[in-house]
């Protein structure tokens, strides 16, 4: 598969709604040891709202997905998630398609979008953790090969949270005792990936 179409991203925001009420017990359980222990029910509303979204184009998709995240979403991360689909949607503009190459750079652009948001930079126990890794590893012209890797990567990000010492957010205020344990943020990034690469 070489090109990202409407569908695509309407798809990969269901099957990220999917994964995250999965798993959002898990997610309100690493929140609730270093922060309020709500990111499970947070993102799984936000999710589902986003996976409503509807658009002729990649674009057009992911900013109101983007949109419905930071309109439902209590807490951080649902207007930096929100901004992350944003930031990527209006560097895909206007195009009914995208190649893999451009989307990459979309997903480039999400991050910026993130970094300046949270100011969180990689290695604060965040999710910048896992979203950097996945973005860097999301490369070359084949989107499913690139999807892969990014989650892999992500997957690998979110596990190096572990032993860190929160610099950003609500774990910050733990200081040294918000390590040992992964950030919640860095495991529902992971699950975005996730999405994407079962996509395909
Ligand atoms: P809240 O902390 O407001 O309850 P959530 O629990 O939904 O929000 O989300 C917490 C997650 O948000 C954290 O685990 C972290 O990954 C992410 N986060 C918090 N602050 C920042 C920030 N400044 N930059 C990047 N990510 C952040
Ligand atoms: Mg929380
Ligand atoms: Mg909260």
């Amino acid at each position: 598969m070489t090109a990202v179409d409407a569908g695509l991203c309407a798809r990969w925001m269901a099957a990220t709604a999917a994964l995250v009420t999965e798993h959002a017990d898990e997610l309100t359980a690493l929140d609730t040891a270093i922060g309020d222990g709500d990111h499970g029910l947070n993102l799984r509303r936000g999710f589902a709202a986003a996976a409503e979204a509807v658009g002729d184009t990649p674009g057009a998709v992911l900013k109101a997905a983007g949109t419905a995240l930071v309109n439902t979403t209590g807490g951080a991360s649902g207007p930096l998630y929100g901004t992350f689909l944003r930031r990527a949607a209006k560097a895909l503009g206007d195009d009914p398609t995208a190649t893999a190459t451009a989307f990459a750079a979309a997903l480039g652009a999400g991050l910026e979008g993130v970094r300046r948001l949270g100011g969180a930079a990689e290695g604060d126990k965040t999710m910048i953790d896992a979203l950097a890794p996945a973005v860097a590893a999301f490369t070359g012209d084949d989107f499913s090969t690139a999807a892969r890797a990014a989650a892999d990567a992500a997957a690998s990000g979110r596990d190096a949270t572990k032993p860190l010492v929160a610099r950003k957010g609500r774990a910050s205020y733990l200081g040294e005792r918000s390590a040992g344990h992964i950030d919640p943020g860095a495991a529902s990034s992971a699950l975005l990936f996730e999405a994407l690469a079962g996509l395909t």
